[in-house]
């Protein structure tokens, strides 16, 4: 999860000189979550100056269920930007109130209406992505909590031209606290497997999110397992966003604390190993990492380039 009053701290690259090179590219696309503070188009310029080539952004406020109010003028100047910073893919993160799985009946209206509404300004946005957390089944069972994420999902969904706008829908491991689905590769993949046909769904793998609901992503061969069980699962192909979080919190914990990239419980050899993995070269990596101090958002898009090894 990336915590608001972090993205609070950030220097707004926007108030800096602009950059007198472009930034250096790699073999692989990678990114950070990028404010869109000012208008979303604001990302678009902030995500290059960071030195991206590709960028994650809220489409409403994380924690509100209001959301932001999109201009037809935005978009256009989005894709323009895009374009000339060669930013691909554009991911969108749904805000986190929503929760698909809720058992409450009142609410979980609410959340579908909210997830047409993502829907809706990622395809406004011509988006390739829209990240969504599986949601939380408190007062069902698991089982239960997978089919009612499904089963909203294809409803709020309903008449929208997805895989006209090329837009994919990606279910988000998660930390795997009490409650919450997605804490395990076949988790996601069973939301998947209740979906595929119906809508353009895939997943996103979140680092963070992997070590701390318990596999081994810090020795060489946990990660060797992992790929393998991913393949199994979800299919590594059906994985093109990876979010790139090193950890505060021990392998296990299911406490979903997000740290510098390299920094944490989990170190940058697990990164460079996933970054450099020929098997996801498809993908694009993005962090969703603190920002306790200025430029940290800048320094943690470096580190992960700096893991990629140069094109031979
Ligand atoms: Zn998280
Ligand atoms: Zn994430």
């Amino acid at each position: 999860m990336i915590v608001p009053s972090s993205i609070a701290r950030e220097q707004d690259i926007l108030k800096l000189p602009v950059p007198k090179r472009p930034p250096r590219r790699t073999s692989r696309r990678i990114g950070i979550h990028t404010s869109i503070a000012g208008g979303i188009q604001n990302a678009a310029e902030r995500a290059y100056r960071l030195g991206c080539s590709t960028l994650q952004i809220f489409s409403s406020s994380p924690r509100q269920w209001a959301p932001y109010d999109l201009s037809r003028p935005q978009c256009a100047e989005m894709r323009r930007l895009r374009e000339r910073y060669d930013l691909k893919p554009l991911v969108i993160h749904t805000n986190y109130l929503i929760n698909l799985a809720s058992t409450n009946e009142l609410f979980l209206k609410k959340s579908v209406e909210a997830f047409r509404g993502e829907v809706e300004r990622a395809l406004d946005l011509c988006a390739d992505y829209l990240v969504l957390h599986p949601g939380s089944f408190r007062g069902a069972n698991r089982e239960e909590g997978l089919l009612r994420t499904s089963a909203a999902i294809a409803a709020a969904t309903q008449g929208l031209d997805l895989a006209k706008g090329g837009l994919t829908i990606l279910i988000e491991n998660t930390a795997g606290a009490e409650y919450s689905l997605g804490g395990s590769f076949e988790q996601v993949a069973e939301v998947l497997q209740r979906l595929r046909g119906l809508v353009p769904i895939a997943a996103c793998i979140d680092t963070c999110h992997t070590h701390v609901s318990g596999y081994d992503i810090v020795s060489e061969k946990g990660m060797r397992e992992i790929l393998v069980q991913l393949d199994a699962t979800i299919g590594l192909k059906n994985v093109p966003v990876w979010h790139c979080n090193d950890a505060k919190a021990a392998r296990g914990s299911r406490l979903d604390r997000h740290q510098h990239v390299g920094k944490g419980s989990i170190g940058p050899e697990s990164f460079r190993r996933l970054l450099n993995d020929p098997r996801l070269a498809h993908a694009a990596f993005i962090a969703e990492t603190p920002i306790d101090e200025p430029g940290d958002d800048r320094r943690n898009v470096a580190t992960l380039k700096k893991l990629v090894a140069p094109a031979s």
